[in-house]
């Protein structure tokens, strides 16, 4: 094993003095959306019609998600959280069931499972693919257990096959979290979200579809679309737009404690524009995408696995993992090195019992989701969107390459 710290001073990353890739004028943000010209044009097109809130444009959006992904129906929310958990609810679980899900996500996974008033229950999960892995999910099948809740990590498609097998044979509902995925589809080329009861997907500034908020949750079932719609507006059975439309007042009726998890026409008119750009954002994806594979061989990074034959991955996230025992710094020290080189990055995730909140709620400890630990602590989110020109892509390459030059161990 041979150090490799001795580099001329020009070539020294910026953390250790060198000077930054980027100044600080042109720090390169992690997740930017590509908001275009006819997005803006939408908007203003809205705030000038005089109706911004729930309207024909989010009916429109539905439509056309719901096309898109192959869906019989769409219920557009505020979040993807929202969608979770209506889709949690309207599936008939509350206090005293049992949701199955992964320790490799965002919190809000959780936290919807935790706001319907069940259980979550962690189920480890792939070290490859840092997925549910569906070996671990039916060791935790319980009297208990209502559903099981995947999540594609970074765009890639979960073993639905599996998953599906496992719900069925124990009579579970399957809902999967989309937030990463709106491009990816299984082998069969069926869309994910639509293996199961529901599927929610995440329209956040940083996500593959933005609408500055929101979220959108689709399913084959007529009457679970409609009792998902109402519990996203207030519980009320005619919603607001056809109360005050062309045919005249109408009462309502309140059928349930409902919330308030509507979109507005100002997101849909977001929406409908990035859903018209999202196959040609993915073309721009797989070409970075593929820059940063080439760019990253020869390094001690772990770089994402090719996508499992015959599935479309909607490549999200582009994370690569430090190698054990080959950096001469921490994963947050090359985080810190990067950001001081003017790049931003992120971290999907730490595992979910990394945080004490949760280690608590789900009486679990560290070590107990081992292979989601680990991923947790190497994992570093490159910047990936269709809004990054190639300087900006070579940028993060030259800076990513620094540190290595710097702070890698070279084995032989
Ligand atoms: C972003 C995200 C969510 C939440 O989406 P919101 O639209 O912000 O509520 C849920 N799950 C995962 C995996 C996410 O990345």
């Amino acid at each position: 094993m041979e150090v490799c710290a001795l580099r001329p001073i020009d070539t020294q990353p910026a953390f250790m003095g060198g000077k930054p890739v980027r100044e600080a004028d042109r720090y390169l943000v992690f997740g930017r959306p590509a908001i275009g010209e006819e997005e803006i044009a939408e908007v203003v097109d809205t705030l000038r019609s005089g109706w911004i809130g729930t309207g024909p444009k989010v009916a429109r959006f539905e439509a056309e998600f719901a096309r898109y992904i192959g869906a019989e129906h769409a219920v557009a929310v505020s979040s993807c959280t929202a969608a979770l958990h209506l889709a949690i609810q309207a599936s008939g679980i509350g206090p005293g069931d049992e949701v199955i899900t992964t320790p490799m996500t965002f919190c809000a996974t959780l936290n919807a499972i935790l706001h319907t008033g069940a259980t979550p229950v962690l189920a480890d999960c792939d070290p490859e693919t840092g997925n549910l892995d569906p070996e671990q999910v039916a060791k935790r099948i319980t009297k208990k257990t209502r559903a099981i809740l995947p999540v594609h990590l970074a765009g890639r498609a979960c073993d639905m096959e599996a998953l599906r097998t496992i719900a069925d044979e124990h009579g579970l509902a399957l809902i999967e979290d989309c937030a990463h995925a709106i491009e990816t589809k299984t082998e069969d080329g069926r869309h994910v979200g639509t293996h199961g009861q529901a599927g929610a997907f995440s329209f956040y500034v940083t996500k593959n579809l933005v609408t500055a908020e929101g979220g959108m949750l689709v399913t084959d079932d007529a009457e679970f679309a409609a009792r998902v719609k109402v519990m996203a507006l207030h519980g009320m059975s005619v919603d607001a737009w056809k109360r005050f439309g062309d045919d005249g007042y109408q009462h309502y009726d309140v059928v349930g404690a409902g919330f308030k998890f509507n979109m507005t026409d100002l997101q849909a008119s977001l929406g409908l524009h990035q859903l018209a750009k999202i196959e040609t954002g993915l073309v721009r994806r797989e070409e970075i995408w593929r820059r940063y594979d080439e760019a990253f061989a020869d390094l001690p990074l772990e770089t994402p696995l090719p996508p499992e034959p015959g599935t479309r991955h909607a490549r999200h996230l582009y994370t690569v993992l430090l190698e054990r025992d080959r950096w001469m710094l921490s994963r947050d020290r090359f985080l810190t090195a990067l950001h001081a080189e003017g790049i931003g990055s992120g971290v999907h995730y730490r595992a979910i019992p990394e945080h004490a909140f949760y280690r608590k709620q789900l009486h679990c400890r560290l070590g107990d989701f081992r292979v989601a630990e680990d991923i947790g602590r190497r994992t570093v989110s490159l910047p990936l969107s269709p809004a990054l020109g190639d300087d900006d892509v070579e940028d993060v390459i030259t800076a990513v390459r620094r540190i290595a030059a710097a702070c890698s161990v070279v084995s032989g």
